[in-house]
């Protein structure tokens, strides 16, 4: 795990890919941002550009067609930069792993620095994972 948080200090911007999830892990990331969350209360965000972005989150268990696209979106980023497998598919856990399509998890492609797990993770416990790596620590393994 790299040490990002104190560069980061209380401000981390986060690009999300979906990498062949349901959609489950998006609706709850999506809520995080809402009234009730309030995640930029915490100095999150998500932003429409990996050039714009500290951290890269990625959900669904990586498809084929989707890992070329993942990692073009990785080498946008700019250094240093985090990569978090938001749900159980990203961390290899995809109640559709082995399928033709599906693929073995985030970790097959890309470096994983935290995984945050659920099916899918409610949005609380988005937000105190994030939170977590913000400030350096180290949040859940890959
Ligand atoms: S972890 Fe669950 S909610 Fe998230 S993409 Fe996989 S099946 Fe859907």
């Amino acid at each position: 795990m790299r040490a990002l948080g104190p560069l980061l200090r209380r401000s981390m911007h986060v690009r999300h890919v979906d990498a062949g999830s349901c959609n489950g892990c998006e609706s709850e990331l999506a809520a995080i941002t809402g009234p009730v969350y309030d995640a930029q209360r915490h100095g999150l965000d998500i932003v429409a550009s990996p050039r714009h972005a500290d951290v890269l989150t990625v959900s669904g268990p990586v498809t084929r067609q989707m890992a070329g696209a993942l990692r073009r979106t990785h080498e946008a980023m700019g250094e240093p930069r985090l990569v978090v497998a938001l749900g159980d598919c990203a961390a290899g856990r995809c109640p559709f792993r082995g399928s033709y399509a599906a693929g073995t998890g985030l970790g097959a492609v890309l470096p994983v620095d935290a995984t945050i797990p659920g099916c899918p993770p409610a949005p609380d416990e988005i937000v105190r994972h994030l939170r977590r790596l913000m400030a350096g620590g180290a949040g859940s393994g890959p």
